[in-house]
């Protein structure tokens, strides 16, 4: 079925079909460090008890596949941008998704994690009681390869994460390389995939897509991917908060991240044009992701609720 812009009448409907607000962050709160006009009025007028629609406030979930950041660095972003009332629990970012895939799958406590990317993976593999190698602390380091010496690497390394990293280079790629092609039983695991992220309200930048790219190419491997649209992050929501998909509403930016996972778990969903998709990009004849619903951005929410 084609989109529908959401009107008074068909958000009526949505909003008393819904339980669980699952919202994306990029382009849908923030713009890069650039908090997106209305956002505020809205969460508070989901989360009221006392809307006019509904006796009961929604559940807010946000979900991100920037890896950069852990969920408390997310926390800190939130209130950064006066969204104090967001909490830790609230935030399922692609680096925390990393940490819980390891313990879901039982990963020994024994091996070591090699991270290219961020800080913000560091710290949830940490978090979840996990030894990450790498990340910034490889950015500087030069990788020769020279007839007389091998290049070393940890062989108790059992899972190679990647995500986003702006200090990439050969070193982190022939460490990673190194992991995966000679021991078949690490795990190699992306954070996400996107080709583009908005590291900034001004432009887009090259995604963690490309970094996956490159360690795809080097070791002949496919990832397992945590991020959306792939199903990990949203059973590990479902298990949390054991709300029926067919009850939660994916806000996004992006129809083949955001709208994609929720359409594969049975939400509900909204596309907003406060991003990187436009009206005509939507309504495109080969677009084949189609939301249930689009509108220009989240405060349209505010708006409808009104009248
Ligand atoms: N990855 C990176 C590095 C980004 O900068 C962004 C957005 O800025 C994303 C992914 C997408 O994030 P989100 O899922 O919140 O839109
Ligand atoms: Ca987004």
């Amino acid at each position: 079925m084609a989109p529908k812009l959401l009107s008074s009448t068909n958000f009526k409907s949505l909003f008393n079909s819904v339980d669980t607000f699952l919202f994306d962050c990029d382009g849908v709160i923030w713009k890069g460090d650039t908090l997106i006009d209305g956002v505020s009025q809205t969460l508070d007028l989901l989360r009221s008890k006392a809307s006019s629609l509904s006796h009961s406030g929604k559940n807010i979930v946000f979900v991100t596949n920037n890896s950069m950041k852990s969920r408390r660095q997310y926390a800190e972003k939130f209130r950064s941008l006066g969204l104090a009332s967001v909490t830790q629990d609230e935030i399922f970012s692609s680096s925390f998704a990393a940490a819980m895939y390891l313990k879901a799958n039982n990963f020994p406590k024994d091996k070591k994690v090699y991270v290219i990317g961020g800080q913000g993976i560091l710290e949830e593999l940490q978090l979840a009681g996990f030894t990450g190698l790498g990340g910034p602390e490889d950015g500087e380091k030069k990788a020769q390869w020279k007839s007389n010496s091998l290049f070393q690497h940890d062989k108790t390394v059992g899972a190679v994460v990647v995500g986003l990293d702006p200090n990439i280079n050969y070193y982190k790629l022939q460490y990673g390389t190194l992991c995966v092609r000679e021991n078949p039983g690490c795990l190699f695991i992306a954070t996400n995939r996107d080709a583009v992220g908005h590291m900034t309200d001004l432009q887009e930048w090259p995604g963690a897509g490309c970094m996956v790219a490159a360690m795809c190419g080097s070791t002949e491997k496919e990832p397992i991917v945590v991020g959306k649209p792939a199903t990990f992050m949203m059973d590990f929501l479902i298990q949390k908060f054991g709300t029926e998909t067919s009850r939660m509403c994916m806000v996004g930016d992006r129809l083949d991240t955001d709208v994609l996972f929720g359409q594969n778990a049975g939400c509900k969903t909204l596309l907003v044009l406060s991003g990187c998709t436009s009206e005509s990009n939507l309504l495109d004849e080969n677009n084949k992701i189609e939301p249930d619903y689009y509108t220009s951005m989240v405060s349209d929410i505010t708006k409808l609720m009104d009248s």
